[in-house]
This record gives C-alpha cells, structure tokens and sequence, in this order.
C-alpha cells in the first residue's frame, strides 16, 4: 500500500500531480478542496460553514477536515492500492489525525512530497486559471492572501514530517511531465531504494 501527502502553496500544481500519480499506481485521489467545494455547490451545512471562509481565502477547521478524510478512508479503504492526500494536511492538527487514522487501519504514510514553485508564477497560475475555473478564490487579492497563511501555516507541517522522516522535496520543474518524472522517481525510491 502507498499512501501519499502532496503538498505546497496554491497553484503549485498538487491537483495536476495527484491525478497523475493515482492513476499510474491506482491509488485514490482525495482532494480537500475538491470535497469541500462539493459541500458548497450541495448546499450542505458543512459547505454553509465553510463558504465564506474559503471565498476569503482562510482555512476551513481542522475537525471538518478531519472528518471528511475519516470518511473517505472508511469507504475506501476495502480494495486499494491506498491513498494520495491532496491539500491535506494543512496544520499539524491534521497531520497528526492523519497518522492516527492510518493507524487505525494498521497503515502508515509512505512520503510526504513537497512541491516548489516560485511565488510570481503561482500567481501567475491562479490568475489564468481564475478566468475558467470560476472558483471564488482564483482572484488576485485572495490568492495573495492564500499564499500569505500557507507561508504562515507550512513552516510547522514541513517540520512535522521531517522530523518523523517522511519529507521528501521535489524541485522545482518547468513542465509538468518533467515534474511527475521526479516524482515517479522519488516514489519508486521510497520504494525499493534504488
Ligand atoms: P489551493 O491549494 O489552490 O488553495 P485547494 O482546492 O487545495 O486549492 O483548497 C482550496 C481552499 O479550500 C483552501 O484555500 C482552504 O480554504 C480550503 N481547504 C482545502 N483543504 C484544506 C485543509 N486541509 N484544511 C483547511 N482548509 C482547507
């Protein structure tokens, strides 16, 4: 089983690579930021407490998180190759219930990927991607401010998982081909070694 954390700053493409990687080792993609827009447009109560904080670019709280993933690992976790968490975990609150819930399958994480990009071509990114996506967070003065928290919020994750040897840091890359050939590389060597 292979169980995956994705992370860096919005725009740095961790949708894009997860997709990719789910689909070469069959793993199954949950994406926190896909499931909470999802609440939204259901018109949920937990998508009514999120709304505004996401449209404000804030993080949405770490036990609504932490039950959604709850959730999804409960009803996947027959029949799979295992996981790869995408924008999650964002506080170490989250990255400690993610050990815990593992656990209780008798599961570990396998790597956490830390993706670098540079700050003017993430916005760059989030602009562009704002004129399609229609999402409520992909304009200028919210991006500048999700970028602002995950600055402020990362430095403790980061630690976290260096500190219990699963950080592992993908350069910066110009395509994204080039970028998920990295990553192939450093999931293979977390592997079989070599
Ligand atoms: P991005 O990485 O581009 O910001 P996401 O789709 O991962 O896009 O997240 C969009 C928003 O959803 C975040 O700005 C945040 O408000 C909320 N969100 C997503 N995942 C989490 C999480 N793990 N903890 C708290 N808030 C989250």
């Amino acid at each position: 089983m292979l169980n995956i954390v994705i992370f860096g700053p919005p725009g740095s493409g961790k949708g894009t690579q997860s997709k990719l990687i789910a689909e070469k080792y069959q793993l199954v993609h949950l994406s926190t930021g896909d499931m909470l827009r999802a609440e939204i447009a259901r018109g949920t109560e937990v998508g009514k407490q999120v709304d505004k904080l996401i449209s404000n670019g804030n993080f949405a709280p770490d036990d609504i998180i932490i039950d959604m993933i709850n959730h999804e690992i409960n009803a996947h976790k027959q029949n799979c190759n295992g996981f790869i968490f995408d924008g999650f975990p964002r506080t170490v609150a989250q990255a400690k219930a993610l050990d815990v819930l593992l656990a209780e399958h008798d599961k570990k994480l396998t790597l956490m990927l830390d993706l670098h990009v540079e700050e003017n071509v993430l916005i760059e990114r989030l602009l562009k991607r704002g004129l399609t996506s229609g999402r409520a967070d992909d304009n200028l003065e919210v991006i500048k401010k999700r970028l602002e928290i995950h600055k402020e919020k990362s430095l403790p994750v980061l630690n976290y998982y260096k500190n219990t040897g699963r950080y592992v840091s993908v350069p910066n890359s110009s395509t994204i081909e080039e970028n998920f050939e990295h990553i192939v590389h450093l999931i293979e060597f977390s592997i079989c070694g070599f």
